[in-house]
């Protein structure tokens, strides 16, 4: 328990697995940044002294590759965890992202229903702010909340995505790089496909909030069936939300509990098939309660009417912090094998690369033999390097994960200091 609830508040939060991944793999291609111009500039000695020794193509890719280094480095600066949210309106899918948050960032409430997608994201800035589709005009924040505004229905369908830019140093989760989305009530809008083609297909990790008065619906099922077809093994988390709600009846929820998770259970497991049951049940289903998670974290009593807490609520909000312990642990390990471990195999051509073409002018070159095996040895050595370097990068994705711990910190900070 404790353990748990220092590791979502603390910097050893298992996010950190991915902001530490990011930050070493910067530094691995800018050290082939550096590769890359030595090599470059090897190459124009070489083709000054003997044309022969290098086609005009191979210098040409050669040249090309410092752009491309600095592609990946812009790519790898925008990488992200992305976690999408769905359910009915109403389940409170809303109150779960803000309790998250630990703020009121997202309009809550009866009768509120978010038309569009709404995605919370970082900005340096020291203030938040609002973008529309189509406009780089940025509105306020209170927008948000107020009727005939940016979010009407008229203006926008349930397609479009309107973004919160929120200060990174307001919130831990947005400064370690986790993008929030909230789709629209799940009930309002029937055009699934097109929402997972536009706004789901780069989301590691889906969060379907249920009501524990309710049941999952057809709707709900259909979203996440064409999400597996589109994504192979997705990771779904399912949260029973409102379980404050058993308050009332202590003798029932045994049983309610049980057929939740029964039919839960079912679905994830012997219908998506994704993973087993213990599996499911331990980590993938969790009887919550965003209402008091929220109230409990975010004390601003002038925000919003205190009703207090229900009995037992103690337990439900264990079960919260347990929730966001698997989430970051999940979704830190899904996007660092997803994002870097391509990376990391691009970056392994590149130094192969280069590698290969300094061996092969040393063994055309009469003339050049004696500089071109210095280089190679040089380059030889600086490949290791690389190849070291990113292979405990991948590693450190793959295995370590597993075992989320200051040993991975202390690693990945040794790679970043060789
Ligand atoms: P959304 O439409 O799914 O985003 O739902 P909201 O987050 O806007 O919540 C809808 C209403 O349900 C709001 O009035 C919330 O305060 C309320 N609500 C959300 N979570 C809980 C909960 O765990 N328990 C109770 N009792 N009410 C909740």
């Amino acid at each position: 328990g404790a353990e748990r609830q220092n590791s979502v508040t603390n910097n050893n939060s298992p996010l950190k697995l991915f902001t530490h991944a990011k930050t070493t793999i910067t530094e691995i291609f800018k050290n082939i940044a550096l590769y890359v111009n030595d090599s470059n500039k090897f190459l124009d000695d070489v083709k000054k002294s003997d044309k022969n020794l290098i086609t005009p193509e191979k210098y040409v890719e050669i040249q090309e590759l410092k752009e491309k280094v600095n592609r990946i480095l812009t790519i790898i600066s925008r990488d992200h965890m992305k976690v999408v949210f769905f359910g009915r309106t109403s389940n409170g899918k809303s109150t779960t992202m803000n309790a998250m948050l630990r703020e009121r960032i997202l309009p809550v409430g009866m009768g509120h229903t978010t038309n569009c997608f709404l995605q919370i994201e970082g900005t340096d800035k020291a203030e938040p702010y609002v973008l529309t589709p189509g406009s780089d005009e940025p509105k306020s924040i209170s927008s948000l909340g107020t009727v005939g505004n940016a979010l009407s229905r008229e203006k926008l369908d349930s397609d479009s995505l309107v973004k919160i830019l929120w200060p990174k140093e307001k919130c831990r989760l947005i400064r370690d790089d986790v993008i929030l989305v909230d789709s629209p009530g799940i009930d309002v809008s029937a055009n699934l496909d097109q929402w997972i083609e536009n706004h789901c297909l780069d989301a590691d990790v889906f969060v379907l909030v249920i009501s524990a008065e309710a049941t999952i619906t057809v709707s709900e099922k259909k979203f996440l069936h064409n999400v597996a077809q589109r994504l192979s093994n997705p990771n779904i988390f399912i949260l029973m939300n409102r379980w404050d709600a058993t308050a009332n009846e202590p003798e029932m929820v045994e049983s309610v509990r049980q057929q939740h998770l029964d039919r839960g259970l079912e679905f994830l497991c012997d219908e998506l098939h994704l993973c087993d049951r213990k599996e499911a049940s331990e980590h993938r289903m969790f009887f919550i309660s965003a209402r008091e998670a929220l109230l409990k974290r975010n004390k601003d009593p002038t925000s919003s009417p205190r009703t207090g807490f229900a009995e037992g609520h103690e337990e439900r909000l264990i079960e919260f912090n347990n929730f966001e312990h698997e989430f970051e642990k999940c979704i830190s390990k899904t996007a660092v094998q997803t994002k870097f471990e391509q990376h990391t195999n691009r970056g392994k051509g590149i130094t192969t690369t280069l590698r290969e073409t300094t061996a092969n002018i040393a063994n055309r070159s009469q003339t050049l033999k004696q500089e071109s095996v210095q280089k190679l040895t040089q380059m030889d050595e600086k490949h290791n390097l690389l190849e070291r370097e990113l292979r405990s990068m991948t590693e450190s994705a793959k295995d370590k994960i597993r075992h989320i711990s200051e040993d991975v910190y202390k690693r990945v900070a040794q790679t970043l200091n060789d």
